[in-house]
């Protein structure tokens, strides 16, 4: 049987099986397998393991890869518009979580032409009646009654029984998983929590950063941890716990304390979303160097909106620089003491609310964050992968495993040695089918580029 490489991979129908050969990292364990295959076929993993003991049927079409096989790439923390969409996938970002858009707006995210990422929707969050959405117009937040529940970014909750019914109503809208906003009186908060549970969606807790909201939203990371949330976004609410202990939350915390919020928050179940890349580039008066993210070179409409923001938030952060880098130490603290007790740290990146946070792209720039942080570069992978899977709650994503979707990403080089290796992408493999480098480049540059 001929050999394929990615360069010379033909033509394949969506039945025909394949096998990817080459080094093999499966998105959980410890090591990649030097000398690994995985056989996808008909947009599922059929078989993986070592190339020597794997049985291979003689259709199947064997490709061989330089670098490295791994799951594609999940990115926990997003407010996707119609326009990233592709920039997504052509960076290897197969899943996204989003972390809040109006019900309308998730509707044309599911409903855009084109390539695309799975897109997995909170829809609006819930807040309570002093919600910070108030700031964006009347018609950013809904109000039991008001008839605006599917163009509003926030669905306001005053009491336990409102928080229930928006959960109830959010869940049969289909939402994946509900967020829970910062004024969110502790037992609405928990009767939301309780509720979603009751439905089977995770919850993500975003209770602000110091350089926002955070010291002032009505829940800490302790009340959101003991309401069993799956997920706690931007390591938001510990400054908060840190305060309300009698501490100083800009000043360095105590080995002790941040010991004790992060056994708390491993005892819990609950994985820390950190969205280095929020806070990191606040912390500095530079921006950020690029370094060869995917895409990061590409003009168009999308990158001009997104440098405009960029060039906004930065600039506006310019006295807010010390906060910013409270914040950024306490969210890197936590997450490699997490990741250090065998914990679930996600990689989420908040595109495109912070500054320099590219579609897709910015996720690899998460993952050097967190390896900066403190993870090792393998932790750091099972931030975008297999634990990110866990976060939302598909074990059939984030893993190369028999029965899993056939997401793959392959790259030049070892990430597990070199975190900047995921960077250098050679093919995309989405729901079994492949998708070069160049061909994703392309459909980034295409037309839809206007829907942004
Ligand atoms: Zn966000």
């Amino acid at each position: 049987m001929p050999e394929f490489t990615p360069a010379t991979l033909p033509v394949l129908s969506p039945a025909q099986p394949v096998v990817w050969l080459g080094r093999t990292w499966n998105g959980l364990d410890d090591e990649a397998v030097q000398q690994g295959a995985v056989v996808t076929r008909a947009g599922r993993i059929e078989a993986v393991g070592a190339e020597d003991t794997l049985a291979v049927s003689a259709e199947a079409v064997r490709v061989r890869v330089s670098g490295t096989i791994l799951p594609g790439l999940i990115d926990l923390h997003v407010h996707a518009r119609p326009g990233y969409l592709p920039w997504f996938v052509a960076a290897g970002v197969t899943t996204v979580r989003d972390a809040c858009n109006p019900l309308d707006m998730i509707g044309a995210l599911l409903s855009a032409p084109g390539l695309r990422p799975r897109l997995l929707p909170s829809g609006p969050l819930l807040d309570g009646p002093a919600a910070f959405f108030r700031h964006f117009g009347p018609g950013a937040v809904h109000e039991p009654g008001d008839g605006q529940e599917r163009s509003a970014a926030a669905l306001i909750v005053r009491t336990p029984a409102e928080a229930r019914r928006a959960v109830a109503f959010l869940a049969a809208e289909g939402v994946t998983h509900v967020k829970l906003y910062e004024q969110l009186a502790p037992e609405v908060f928990a009767a939301a929590a309780h509720e979603a549970a009751r439905l089977n969606l995770p919850v993500m807790a975003d209770l602000g950063f110091q350089i926002t909201r955070g010291l002032s939203a009505q829940v800490d990371a302790r009340q959101a941890l003991a309401c069993g949330v799956r997920s706690i976004e931007h390591a938001s609410g510990y400054a908060l716990a840190a305060q309300r202990a009698g501490l100083d939350p800009l000043a360095p915390l105590q080995d002790d304390l941040l010991d004790e919020l992060a056994t708390l928050t491993v005892q819990a179940g609950t994985a820390l979303v950190p969205t280095l890349s929020v806070t990191a580039p606040l912390a500095t008066a530079d921006r950020p160097a690029g370094g060869g993210l995917p895409l990061e070179d590409l003009g168009g409409e999308v990158r001009t909106s997104l440098n405009a923001q960029w060039n906004a938030v930065h600039a506006g952060m310019a006295g807010m620089r010390h906060v910013a880098q409270a914040d950024w130490a306490l969210a890197a603290a936590l997450s490699a003491r997490v990741a250090g007790l065998g914990g679930l740290v996600g990689a989420g990146t908040d595109t495109p609310a912070g500054a320099f946070t590219l579609p897709g792209g910015g996720l690899h720039a998460e993952l050097e964050r967190l390896v900066h942080a403190g993870l090792s570069p393998v932790q750091a992978l099972r931030a975008a992968t297999g634990h990110a899977a866990a976060v939302l709650g598909r074990a059939d994503l984030g893993r190369l495993e028999v029965g899993a979707v056939a997401d793959l990403l392959i790259v030049g080089g070892d990430p597990l040695a070199d975190i900047r290796a995921t960077r250098d992408l050679t093919l995309v493999v989405q729901e079994g089918r492949p998708l070069p480098a160049s061909a994703l480049r392309a459909a980034v540059q295409a037309p839809q580029e206007v829907s942004a």
